[in-house]
């Protein structure tokens, strides 16, 4: 079976609850649009430099939340001046980079042109920050869905880093490579499963499976945030005293989620384990005052958790300047 974004907007239409259909038939009728320009945000976390990626964006329609309440939904989407398009809200994919010295490491590595003309451009980022592929050295996955790992592959099937270590969950791994959980899901969502098992295959000599919280390397620790995905992760960046959080996806809407934590996706394996895991992350990051990035927090993604008097809401840190 070839992977290829009809199949990914296939699997999405089939998914139980998940319908993109609208978001399907403007994907199919937009010429495809090719070489979507760099955009990023660039700021310095101690000794390191972040670098975020907007790789494109996404249409999530209203049906594909739990809970929703239209009158709830519009009264935070106009408090913070976000649209709900024919398509739904849409929401950023972003991926990362990581440097300390002459050491560079992706967080997540975006969608390349598995998801269509909309997203995939992390990899013209990369190239205009004069970054090649063959100087990563590391990619710390925080989950196997398609925006996340897509950009681990080219077209072919080959990797695009060719010197890359993947750090994934031993848990996200086990749980996509499992034939009997593939066979028992609704057939259009094995999809995501074949995607999944492709997108890591060429680096299957050099991985690392972690469990737990644990130091992938010296500064950086893995923090287990399981629900939207069996092993979804976090990491955590401590450099020169300060700390940021790169949260994956405990938020998909920036709008609606952090209001409405119990609105949960139909992406989600897990949803009640994703509500719970929500919760207890918002509530940590809001007594604690993180600094904190999320793969579909609003870009430029950088920003921290505020406690209101029902739910949360989200304070974007500024453009960062003076790298
Ligand atoms: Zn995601």
């Amino acid at each position: 079976m070839t992977i290829n974004r009809r199949t990914f907007l296939a699997a999405l239409t089939a998914a139980p609850a998940a319908t993109l259909v609208s978001g399907q038939a403007q994907a199919e009728s937009s010429p495809a649009k090719t070489g979507l320009p760099p955009v990023l945000h660039q700021f310095s976390l101690g000794d390191a430099r972040v670098t975020v990626f907007l790789d494109g964006h996404l249409p999530l329609g209203p049906q594909l939340f739990a809970n929703y309440d239209a009158q709830k939904a519009n009264a935070v989407l106009a408090q913070g001046l976000h649209q709900m398009t024919p398509e739904g809200v849409n929401i950023p994919v972003n991926g990362y980079l990581v440097e300390r010295g002459s050491e560079k490491m992706l967080i997540d590595a975006g969608t390349a042109d598995l998801m269509g003309p909309n997203l995939g451009a992390m990899g013209a980022g990369l190239a205009a920050l004069g970054v090649t592929p063959a100087e990563i050295s590391m990619i710390l996955l925080t989950h196997m869905h398609p925006d996340h790992s897509g950009g681990l592959v080219a077209s072919d099937g080959t990797a695009v880093f060719p010197n890359a270590e993947l750090v994934v969950s031993q848990v996200e791994w086990a749980f996509w490579h499992d034939d009997a959980i593939m066979a028992s899901v609704p057939e259009g969502s094995r999809a995501f499963f074949q995607m999944a098992r492709m997108t890591v295959a060429p680096y299957q000599n050099r991985l690392r499976l972690i469990d737990g919280e644990t130091a992938v390397v010296a500064g950086i620790t893995s923090l287990p945030l399981p629900g939207h995905t069996p092993g979804h992760m976090g990491y955590m960046l401590d450099s020169g005293g300060q700390q940021l959080l790169f949260w994956g996806d405990i938020i998909h809407s920036t709008a609606l989620q952090f209001a409405y934590p119990d609105w949960t996706i139909a992406f989600d394996t897990d949803p009640v384990l994703t509500a719970t895991t929500r919760h207890k992350m918002l509530d940590r990051a809001a007594s604690e005052g993180l600094l904190l990035t999320g793969s579909h927090i609003d870009f430029p993604g950088l920003g921290r958790v505020l406690r209101q008097s029902e739910g949360y809401r989200y304070q974007a840190a500024p453009w960062q300047f003076g790298l």
